[in-house]
């Protein structure tokens, strides 16, 4: 066996750990046909595996709520209830009547479920798929007598690295820090759902590996580098002594930048930029204004909804607005509504879209289920209140959706105005240009937008083509590409030739070489993950504004994203005399 698998780089970090594989997906099951006598065996078989996995589920909730909150736990309470439905027991009871083994007969009924509920025209069925899925693979498991399924019976401190295919909403909140090191995945990229995740909760990853499922056995000793994206399999003592060195260097290089957190963000000849952090969860918030970020340029409050049986109402998302805004006293915080759908939480994402990206997703959903979106509206109307809160709008293609939301915050006002609750009325109602036709027609929002955020992690898919979740194609995600690079010259000179402030919060912003051409681009505003902040400062100070515009002219005329990266590298190499540090996540 291959002992090095090359992955995606997804979040910083070298571990050591031992390998807890995790194959989470709906086994195989052959059609068996079982004699008439077999048939009270088989019931009986099946009954018991149905209990059994009842048990399962209510040790899983117990530690998903441990870990992650009761509402996050809630998801096994509907799995548990799902169970117990006479229809799908009875369906399944009359299958093995008729012969077929019990692996068959819940297979089928499963299939036939989830289509259905997948077909349903209701929001609420259709999440409840996932659900579904999860159940079809955990009583088939123990049917086929293939051991235990979840994350959940690591010890803390077992200082695992948990090995799966994919990250599902219901494993990811039973995922507890103290006992997963790591987190290595198949499928995924640097800006796929997943990746987010882990870096946001700190834990070095590895994605896009592909087949790692398949090539590791379980209970390998791995060395996971999340920064490089490696993984070397049952390493020798000189190799393990050898990356302990480099997690050391990699920690004493981080200490030593925190140094920048908190120097003001300079260029050589004066021109400030200022540099935000993007959170994901409300408990990051704290941290990441210690990186010294000055505000939050995105958060992105779908993760609110993660592994949620129910969306969060409006009282407990008022809560954890003003959580993100306490650390940031004073500072603008970006909050971004709902985007949901694409990758994004097949809790409220609806998988069986033929093309979930150009699918009902984002502000796209939001309007069409406006009673759920005011309920996200009339939350930041009172948030607001406590900090300084602008309202970002995800995916948008065309004015109209701006129009409608306006329509929708005025009644949201009405609403709260009525229930005699204080709110705040000029909020700053913001446009992500994340699409070829935002950028392209930028000036058709100028009537309704009050500033603009580049969304690079789509804009990049969508103008060029390469879905951003799908590793095969990985090489293919270039940034640079002079077409996203033209976008994005574009969308910055619009909005200051109309004095509208335009951050950029894609990975893009995060990437010291990459940060370097958005300034030079005209990029004033930056938004990045947290940890990336002193990495983007010592950029931008070490550099002027004028050699940051000609690098990116240079680039922009380029005709591939290797040239436009070549002309990028040999100024930065000229300013800092080496690269070494610029660290490159494989965008
Ligand atoms: C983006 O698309 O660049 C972005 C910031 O949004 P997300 O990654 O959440 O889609
Ligand atoms: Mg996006």
């Amino acid at each position: 066996m291959e002992r090095v698998l090359t992955g995606i780089p997804a979040s910083p970090g070298i571990v050591v750990g031992r390998v807890h594989l995790l194959h989470w997906e709906v086994p195989d099951v052959t059609h068996r046909i079982i004699a008439d006598e077999e048939i009270p065996e088989e019931l009986e078989r099946y009954r018991a595996a149905v209990a059994k996995a009842k048990t399962r589920l209510e040790s899983v909730r117990a530690r998903a709520e441990k870990h992650a909150g009761p509402e996050e736990a809630a998801i096994f309470e509907v799995q548990l209830h799902m169970l117990d439905d006479g229809d799908i027991n009875t369906r399944v009871e009359a299958y093995i009547h008729q012969n077929i083994g019990a692996e068959k007969a819940f297979d089928v009924v499963m299939l036939d479920w989830r289509q259905h509920f997948a077909r349903s025209a209701s929001p609420m069925m259709r999440e409840r798929v996932g659900d579904l899925t999860d159940l079809h693979i955990r009583v088939l498991s123990i049917l086929l007598g293939l051991g235990d399924h979840d994350p959940v019976d690591l010890t803390a401190g077992a200082n695992a690295i948990l090995v799966t295919h994919d990250l599902t909403p219901s494993l990811t909140v039973q995922i507890d820090r103290e006992s997963i090191a790591g987190i290595a995945t198949d499928s995924g990229t640097r800006t796929s759902h997943v990746a987010i995740l882990a870096r946001s909760l700190g834990i070095p990853a590895v994605v896009g590996l592909r087949d790692a499922t398949s090539r590791l056995r379980g209970d390998e000793v791995l060395v996971l580098d999340g920064s490089s994206g490696m993984l070397i399999v049952n390493p020798s003592d000189a190799e393990i002594a050898t990356f302990r060195r480099r997690a050391l260097m990699e920690a004493q290089d981080e200490a030593e930048l925190q140094k920048l957190a908190g120097v003001e963000a300079v260029t050589t000849d004066g021109v400030h930029i200022v540099v935000r952090a993007n959170v994901d969860l409300p408990d990051e918030a704290e941290a990441a204004a210690r990186s010294g970020a000055e505000g939050v340029g995105l958060m992105r409050t779908e993760f609110l909804v993660l592994g949620r049986a129910a969306m969060p109402d409006e009282e407990e998302q008022y809560d954890e607005y003003v959580k993100v805004l306490k650390p940031f006293d004073g500072h603008p915080v970006v909050i971004r509504t709902f985007d949901i759908g694409g990758d994004k939480l097949p809790v409220g994402g609806f998988p069986h879209e033929a093309n979930p990206f150009l699918g009902w997703r984002a502000i796209r959903m939001c309007l069409d289920e406006a009673d759920m979106f005011k309920v996200q509206l009339r939350a930041l109307l009172r948030a607001a209140v406590h900090g300084d809160v602008r309202i970002l709008l995800p995916l948008v293609v065309t004015l109209d959706e701006v129009r409608q939301t306006r329509q929708l915050l005025r009644e949201c006002m009405q609403e709260l105005e009525a229930r005699g609750v204080t709110f705040k009325r000029d909020v700053p109602l913001g446009v992500m240009i994340e699409t070829p036709a935002a950028a392209v027609a930028v000036d058709s929002f100028l009537e309704e937008a009050e500033f603009f955020s580049i969304g690079t992690n789509d804009l990049v898919q969508y103008t060029l083509a390469v879905d951003r979740g799908n590793a095969n194609l990985a090489s293919r995600y270039t940034p640079l590409h002079p077409a996203v690079l033209r976008l994005i010259q574009r969308t910055a000179e619009v909005s200051q030739a109309h004095g509208l402030e335009v951050c950029v919060c894609g990975e893009m912003a995060s990437e010291p070489l990459m940060a370097f051409a958005l300034m030079g681009l005209g990029i004033r505003q930056l938004s990045v993950n947290p940890r990336s902040v002193p990495f983007v400062k010592r950029i931008i100070r070490g550099v002027s504004a004028s050699f940051a515009r000609e690098a990116a002219e240079a680039a922009v005329n380029s005709r591939t994203a290797n040239e436009a990266r070549g002309e990028l590298e040999f100024r930065l190499k000229a300013a800092f005399g080496n690269v070494a540090f610029i660290r490159d996540g494989g965008l």
